[in-house]
């Protein structure tokens, strides 16, 4: 998201904040677009993996019609969804986030490795 405020023809790295954690934009601090300006940072996209990919723990059904907030789609019953421990209205699903994984490994400059490392 971008935080309230901020000059659309002057964006700052403070300008952009993760929908997850609501940190800013950094170097350390990685973030991929979704749509509409939705923003998931490497710190999240870590945490997300490790909970709904390593430990399985992602919510479903319970949560059916939550939006995903990068893609906007509903897909609650096909995705298992990473809710942020944060922000309990922020949600990414299983296919965005392994989107965002992937980016993130494509771009040798993240130098991201995901959590438990990449299968073979
Ligand atoms: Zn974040
Ligand atoms: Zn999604």
């Amino acid at each position: 998201m971008h935080r309230k405020g901020s000059d659309p023809e002057n964006m700052q790295p403070e300008d952009f904040l993760c929908d997850f954690c609501h940190n800013h934009w950094s170097e350390a601090r990685p973030m991929i677009e979704g749509h509409q300006g939705s923003l998931i940072c490497r710190q999240c996209i870590n945490a997300a993996f490790t909970a709904v990919v390593l430990a399985e723990a992602g919510i479903d059904s319970a949560f059916a019609n939550t939006t995903c907030n990068v893609c906007l789609e509903q897909r609650g019953g096909t995705d298992p969804y990473w809710q942020s421990p944060l922000i309990d209205t922020a949600c990414i699903c299983q296919r965005c986030l392994m989107q965002a994984v992937e980016t993130l490994e494509e771009d040798p400059e993240y130098n991201f490795v995901r959590p438990g490392g990449k299968p073979a």
